[in-house]
């Protein structure tokens, strides 16, 4: 699958190319202005070239060469000033000074975040990880719309520490979040995938049913997601949908796969979990009966 930082290192080799041309064409600018500060400049050139040749010979430099460049670079600084050229002319031109450049930058905890600069990358990441229908779902609207729900508060607290652990630290990986019809857990799960892919992790989110739709297009390509991605959203999840048999396959499938790797599984259902056990196909029971309960407030 395509994650975050391949979208990201993508966009800047293309930077960096832009980059380069952009300097090169700061560099041809001020030589064409002032041709004697090229001439300098191809003076210090050459000069280091003949250093460079002495080195691989192994000959001493003599101190001469030092002050032929010493003094060529007074020269070279002195025109600059004496011209009023911008002194940055030739530096490497860089298109976005929160990150350099590098498409991320880091919080007081040294965790990484995508840069703003990113934010088309952060965008198609999104779109191409399960969630093309909740564009409108906005990290930034979470806390104004936070409801009064404890449960969700806590599913929250618990997935985010979840996800900051190490899949190593991690007594199981596999989850589940219950609570009731429209209470927000779609919202909550959707804000939460793209929390995780906005700090740097990959994620996918879908629909228990999909699972089981083998002749859809994309249908292995989403299944590559599911298997491969930090942490996982299976939204819709009930124990009736887990009875068909395609779909308890493929879940099987997923969940021993996951597991194995300690990659993060989130089953979202409004079933309550006793039933959901006492009610589940028997590929997916064990696993769901190790699995730890989300927002287990009560
Ligand atoms: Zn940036």
């Amino acid at each position: 699958m395509k994650t975050i930082d391949d979208y990201i290192k993508e966009s800047i080799s293309y930077r960096k190319i832009l980059n380069k041309i952009r300097r090169d064409d700061n560099v041809r600018e001020v030589y064409e202005k002032y041709p004697d500060l090229a001439k300098i400049d191809e003076e210090i050139i050459a000069s280091r070239k003949d250093v460079m040749i002495r080195i691989l010979r192994k000959e001493n430099r003599s101190e001469n060469e030092f002050e032929r460049e010493d003094k060529l670079l007074l020269k070279r600084e002195d025109f600059i000033r004496e011209h009023g050229i911008d002194s940055n002319f030739d530096s490497p031109c860089v298109t976005c000074n929160l990150c350099k450049d590098i498409g991320y930058v880091l919080n007081e905890k040294g965790s990484k975040r995508v840069c703003s600069c990113m934010n088309q990358e952060y965008e198609e990441c999104v779109l191409a990880s399960g969630m093309q229908d909740y564009e409108s779902i906005r990290l930034e609207g979470y806390s104004k719309s936070k409801s009064s729900s404890r449960i969700r508060e806590a599913v929250k607290k618990e997935i985010c520490d979840l996800l900051a652990a190490e899949a190593s630290d991690r007594a199981t990986s596999i989850c589940i979040y219950s609570d009731y019809a429209s209470s927000g857990k779609t919202y909550l799960a959707i804000c939460l995938c793209k929390l995780a892919i906005m700090t740097c992790r990959s994620a996918y989110y879908c629909k228990a049913e999909s699972l089981g739709n083998f002749s859809d297009d994309g249908y292995y390509g989403m299944m590559d997601s599911c298997k491969n991605c930090d942490m996982l959203i299976v939204d819709d999840f009930s124990s009736d949908v887990a009875k068909l048999f395609k779909t308890a396959s493929a879940l099987s499938e997923l969940l021993e796969i996951r597991n194995m790797k300690g990659a993060l599984t989130i089953l979202v259902t409004r079933e309550p979990v006793s039933e959901l056990r006492d009610d589940i196909d028997y590929r997916i029971e064990g696993k769901l009966r190790s699995a730890r309960v989300l927002g287990d407030i009560k």
